[in-house]
């Protein structure tokens, strides 16, 4: 018997599998970062004329010197490349001959086919060990359907109901939306002249003031953030396929929607309105009838007779599911980019918020980034030396529903605001003084107010002491 505290337990290591995933995507996107980094300055170099590069410098005829660098970007690429990437490099290639801007993009291009493919690789692999696992969960308390009909679920062709956009598509959409945006970027500098110094500072800025601006790493990141969210709509939607499965062998009639910590407004209201018929299309399934990066699970509901489920009762969730996929309709309608909208949190100023996960991590212990403080704290003459980071003890995943659900209109016009828990959520240090347990936070926004990340407050605020 699957209770909802196994399934609780399931959604945190889902969650933690999750993580791991994030962190083998950034770590493929800030590679590219400088692998863009180094063919933009190179080819700066090549052309450059008294350190200043114009759309004049570049118009001439490309010689068979100038597809050197080209020529290794292509050399590195896998042998085994799908249509899909074949095609964007034969377009590259042949664009790459117009002129020596044409030239620079298509080096881009080529460098970035690299990247999507690692990228559909971890995928990929992503959905096969969430099939794999979830097969080999469901098995320990139902009826086991044959592995070999669960295992297709995990590969790229398999139809996942309701869903619109194959996954693989959707990630080469969003990496030609890449090469646009950098396309553009690069394009408007050259207008301008472009400086060494430019490729630094507008192209590459380093610091997170800048970052307001329209720049590669800022690309970089939106893109890292799509392929997260695809990453984890992906593998739960092929672990609720799975479910699918064991439900109908063990002709289960009705399941329930067990939420993850924080749910939404959206999968609150869909789980309270359960128990649902198993098989039944108005049935919700996840994450299509939720939302992308949704953690719910679905488990089979005790319900002695199909009456167990009255007819009032059925109206009822009838009318709270069809209002909300209403709502849903309309706010998507608003949006050319639907699907990746998490409508109902949309009405709350929070769910605009990007979170800078790497400035967040130095705030959780066992992470690199905590580490690295740690190491300078007790590096003697460094600048940080006696600094030692505060740090959270609620997970960052509580952390973020806390700020995203709570934060106001008016929070987000200052730089900088508190927030009180209600209860312990970390340690608050500074040198020299005591450590003090925390319910307060600081949260830290960008100049542009898109992105922040928090810290541990004092514990009591200073103003009115
Ligand atoms: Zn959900």
């Amino acid at each position: 018997m699957t209770t909802v505290k196994d399934e609780k337990q399931r959604i945190d290591y889902l969650l933690s599998r999750d993580n791991t995933t994030d962190r083998e995507l950034e770590k493929i996107y800030l590679e590219a970062v400088n692998l863009l980094r180094s063919i933009i300055s190179e080819e700066f170099n090549s052309y450059a004329v008294d350190g200043v590069l114009t759309p004049q410098d570049l118009t001439r005829r490309v010689t068979k010197k100038d597809m050197v660098l080209l020529k290794k970007l292509y050399d590195q690429l896998p042998d085994n490349l799908e249509l899909s990437e074949q095609q964007r490099v034969n377009y590259y290639l042949a664009s790459s001959q117009t002129s020596l801007s044409r030239l620079l993009i298509a080096s881009i291009g080529i460098a970035l086919v690299g990247v999507t493919h690692k990228v559909a690789k971890i995928i990929r692999k992503n959905n096969k060990r969430a099939v794999r696992e979830e097969y080999n969960y469901r098995r320990r308390s139902m009826r086991a359907p044959r592995r070999g009909k669960a295992n297709q679920i995990g590969e790229d062709n398999y139809e996942l109901p309701k869903m619109a956009v194959p996954w693989l598509d959707r990630l080469w959409l969003d990496h030609d939306q890449m090469l646009n945006r950098i396309d553009n970027q690069i394009t408007s500098m050259l207008k301008q002249g472009m400086r060494a110094q430019d490729i630094a500072e507008k192209l590459f800025p380093g610091n997170a003031e800048s970052m307001r601006k329209d720049n590669i790493p800022e690309t970089l990141i939106n893109a890292s953030v799509s392929a997260k969210r695809l990453a984890r709509t992906e593998a739960a939607a092929r672990e609720d396929e799975v479910s699918e499965l064991f439900l109908i062998k063990n002709k289960t009639k009705y399941f329930d929607w067990v939420t993850e910590r924080g749910a939404c407004r959206r999968c609150t209201a869909i789980a309270l309105a359960g128990p649902y018929k198993v098989g039944d299309i108005n049935s919700p399934r996840i994450p299509i009838d939720s939302h992308p990066n949704c953690r719910c699970r679905r488990i089979p509901a005790e319900v002695e007779a199909d009456e167990g489920v009255d007819r009032g009762k059925k109206a009822l969730v009838a009318g709270i599911v069809s209002g909300i996929s209403r709502s849903n309709k309309d706010d998507n309608q608003e949006n050319s980019d639907t699907n990746d909208k998490i409508t109902v949190t949309k009405e709350k100023p929070g769910s605009r918020l990007i979170l800078k996960e790497g400035r967040q991590r130095i705030h959780f212990k066992g992470t690199k980034e905590y580490n690295d403080r740690v190491r300078s704290a007790e590096t003697p003459g460094s600048k940080r030396e006696g600094w030692y980071p505060s740090y959270f003890t609620i997970s960052q995943d509580e952390l973020v529903d806390f700020i995203i659900n709570n934060v106001t209109e008016k929070d987000l016009a200052n730089r900088y605001f508190f927030m009180n828990l209600g209860k312990p959520v970390g340690v608050y240090i500074t040198k020299g003084n005591k450590d003090q347990i925390t319910s307060r936070i600081k949260v830290l926004m960008t100049d542009d107010r898109k992105m922040y990340h928090a810290v541990p407050a004092p514990p009591k605020d200073r103003k009115k002491g």
